[in-house]
């Protein structure tokens, strides 16, 4: 992934605005600047745009949407925003933040009303960290429809969506000013395409385990769970470009993923009153903090594992989560009707794992705080028949990248916009700060979505103030 001088000759082809990558950040900036009005072409590596886009849960937060309003939520921009600092201990830049807060309502209404996405509110659990419930998801609960509605989109808007097209250069002046990119072909022949502009929306470095051990020591050799096709090529244009790189150690991880069946289990399961314990039968955290730091915590465990213990009541409302589904399609989740049975059938030793299980229903029966400061007041008994799942930790996606600025314009060294690149999604710097723990749920998609948009209408409004 280099950077090259402009060919003298120039291109004989080109865009106004050039998207390299289809996941959620690519197609919303598409669809933003063909809104604006200029010619805008999307390069995809695959033959049919997934990205980690399509892995997710589809799930995007957003503030003070009308989806909220009739459901009688009271959220607001400024609410939204104090909760993603609060959670990334303060270590994100707060004008981001404030941008993006403010500007996630309207990019979801703008998503449903303009190109008819059927979004509705995840209404039946609290995610960890927010202080209202505001996560915004389409019917099936999966990034696959949502990638899938959002090309369609693209589609039929006559957006030109080059598939099995890896940008494998950029080329750039001595200004850093971008003329330029570089496609290679799976039969191996390069084609040249011009651009006004570039928008960066390839994604992280998830995919790249050099960028992983050098950046994210405590995920080095992790499982990784996103799109492969991640390799960090934004992070080594900008190296190469001078851009300023952010916090780097930063990533999303998932400390439930169902092992060795590697599907997602929603954290609802320990929002509503499960709990995870290790092959001992004890707990060894609070789990409420969220599922990102908890990637490592269990990885910690002995063998690198957990089990996630909880019940009927709470897979009914799991059930609505497409991979939960998998899950349990797959045999992942076991159900006995007695904690003696569920240790048995999970292999665990039944003394230790029925005195954890007290421990927990006395928490909540005294509305106290366990001995890991987990809250428990509020929190449903669990209730036969009982449910377990194996899980393990891993890596989702990072959130380090390029430093962009609240027009998502991407900045050098020195923190001065460059002249026409711009980043969005995993290739820009998230708002959840250098730590694991600093992620709020639903930070990947958000800045996927609002930062996809605003880089798309940027990058719109500077080709056209040149022509
Ligand atoms: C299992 C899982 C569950 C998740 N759940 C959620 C959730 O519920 N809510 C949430 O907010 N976030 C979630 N996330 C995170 C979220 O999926 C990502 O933050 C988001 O999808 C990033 O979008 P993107 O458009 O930046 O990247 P992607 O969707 O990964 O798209 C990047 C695209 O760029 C293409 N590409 C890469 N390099 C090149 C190149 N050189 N040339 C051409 N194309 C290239 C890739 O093929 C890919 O299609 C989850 C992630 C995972 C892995």
């Amino acid at each position: 992934m280099t950077v090259r001088a402009i060919p003298t000759a120039g291109f004989s082809a080109g865009a106004s605005v050039v998207v390299i990558g289809a996941g959620a950040a690519g197609l919303c900036a598409a669809l933003a600047a063909q809104e604006a009005g200029v010619e805008v072409i999307v390069l995809e590596r695959d033959s049919l745009p997934r990205g980690s886009t399509a892995l997710s849960a589809g799930l995007i937060p957003a503030a003070g949407t009308r989806f909220q309003k009739a459901r009688g939520i009271d959220d607001d921009a400024t609410l939204f925003a104090a909760d993603i600092a609060r959670k990334a201990h303060s270590e994100s830049d707060a004008a981001m933040i404030e941008r993006i807060a403010r500007e996630s309502g309207p990019a979801v209404e703008w998503l449903a009303d303009r190109y008819g996405l059927p979004f509705s509110m995840v209404d039946d659990f609290d995610y960890p960290g927010h202080s209202a419930r505001r996560m915004h998801g389409l019917p099936s609960r999966s990034g696959l429809e949502l990638i899938d509605r959002l090309r369609q989109a693209a589609e039929e808007r006559g957006i030109p969506l080059i598939l099995n097209a890896t940008v494998s250069a950029l080329y750039a002046d001595r200004n850093g000013r971008v003329g330029g990119v570089e496609i290679a072909r799976p039969d191996g022949a390069h084609d040249q395409l011009g651009a006004g502009a570039v928008i960066l929306a390839c994604s992280g470095y998830g995919g790249a385990p050099d960028l992983v051990a050098r950046h994210i020591l405590e995920m080095r050799g992790a499982l990784y769970f996103g799109h492969p096709g991640n390799r960090g090529d934004a992070v080594r244009w900008g190296e190469a470009l001078d851009a300023k790189l952010l916090h780097m150690s930063g990533y999303q991880g998932h400390g439930s993923v169902a092992h060795p069946h590697g599907v997602l289990v929603t954290w609802a399961v320990i929002m509503e009153g499960g709990f995870q314990v290790n092959n001992g039968g004890v707990r060894f955290s609070d789990e409420s903090q969220g599922y990102s730091e908890q990637a490592a915590i269990v990885l910690a465990q002995p063998d690198g594992v957990a089990f996630n213990i909880f019940d009927a009541r709470i897979a009914a409302i799991a059930r609505q989560f497409a991979d939960f589904r998998h899950a349990e399609s797959a045999g992942a989740i076991l159900e006995a009707a007695t904690i003696g049975d569920l240790a048995a059938r999970l292999h665990l030793p039944g003394d230790a794992l029925a005195q954890t299980f007290s421990e927990v229903e006395h928490a909540k029966a005294t509305a106290s705080k366990d001995r890991f400061g987990r809250a428990f007041a509020g929190s449903q008994q669990l209730l036969p028949p009982f449910k377990a799942v194996k899980v393990t930790g891993a890596l989702f996606h990072t959130q380090g990248g390029l430093a962009v600025d609240p027009a998502a314009r991407v900045l050098d060294r020195n923190g001065e916009p460059l002249p026409n690149l711009f980043a969005a999604g995993g290739a820009a710097a998230g708002i959840s700060g250098p730590r694991a723990s600093g992620y709020l749920s639903g930070n990947g998609l958000l800045t996927a979505i609002v930062l996809g948009r605003l880089a798309g209408q940027s990058a719109a409004k500077l080709v056209e103030a040149r022509t």
